[in-house]
């Protein structure tokens, strides 16, 4: 195989050590995301905790109501019991009696709204709960799936890295040196020759360049410096 010839082979596995070792870290970035369930974990937390301050809400209006109807209980069995007879004091009794009903009647409203209140947060909670359940496991397909990947792609490496040594073991050092100087601004060193044409920047060759690459010179181009390989 020609110098050009063993660069090119050498660029193929650098090329694919490079998309493996993308792949690695996409993997891996992606394993490691899990923002969409932290999200939804805490939105879930704060959806039961406000439920929780409304139920201590309702909980504390029922306390006032029954301390309500309690007192009104009172003031029926001094206004039907008979032991009152004072007009003035009846008088007085059926104000508050009437006062205390009009308060019931309001704390009720406001109890219904409060629990309709509580009812409404905790179907969206339940909500939240189902899609938290569904990003879990969706999660857990993921790392499933990704993990197997990320362990066959670094199976993968260390036999690439293994042949790429060998094949630069056996490729004279000064030419993986222009090599590798060239594939610091270029994704592709070496580039296939066609029609008398580089095929990096397709700009002509000239006939003597040509005819050295055939023979088997390490030749690079005019013009973009890249190595001419011919096939
Ligand atoms: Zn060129």
């Amino acid at each position: 195989m020609s110098l050009a010839g063993q660069l090119h082979k050498l660029q193929q596995i650098d090329l694919e050590l490079q998309r493996k070792q993308q792949e690695l870290y996409e993997v891996e970035d992606q394993l490691s995301d899990n923002k969409a369930l932290v999200a939804a974990e805490s939105k879930l937390a704060s959806q039961k905790e406000q439920l929780k301050d409304e139920r201590k809400r309702q909980k504390s209006s029922e306390w006032e109501l029954e301390d309500l109807q309690e007192k009104v209980r009172q003031i029926e069995s001094k206004l039907y019991s008979g032991t009152t007879k004072n007009p003035k004091e009846l008088v007085n009794l059926e104000i508050e009696f009437r006062g205390f009903k009009s308060q019931i009647r309001s704390k009720e409203d406001a109890l219904l709204g409060l629990m309709s209140q509580a009812e409404e947060i905790e179907a969206t909670a339940k909500t939240t709960a189902e899609e938290l359940e569904r990003l879990k496991r969706e999660w857990e397909q993921k790392q499933e799936t990704l993990g197997h990947r990320k362990g066959e792609v670094e199976a993968v490496l260390p036999q690439l890295r293994e042949s790429r040594d060998g094949l630069a073991q056996q490729i004279n050092p000064e030419a993986i040196n222009t090599y590798e100087r060239i594939r610091l601004t270029r994704r592709q060193a070496v580039v296939k020759a066609e029609r008398g044409k580089c095929q990096g920047c397709h700009i002509a060759l000239p006939t003597s360049q040509w005819q050295r690459a055939k023979a088997g010179d390490l030749i690079q181009c005019n013009s973009c410096s890249r190595i001419l390989y011919l096939e």
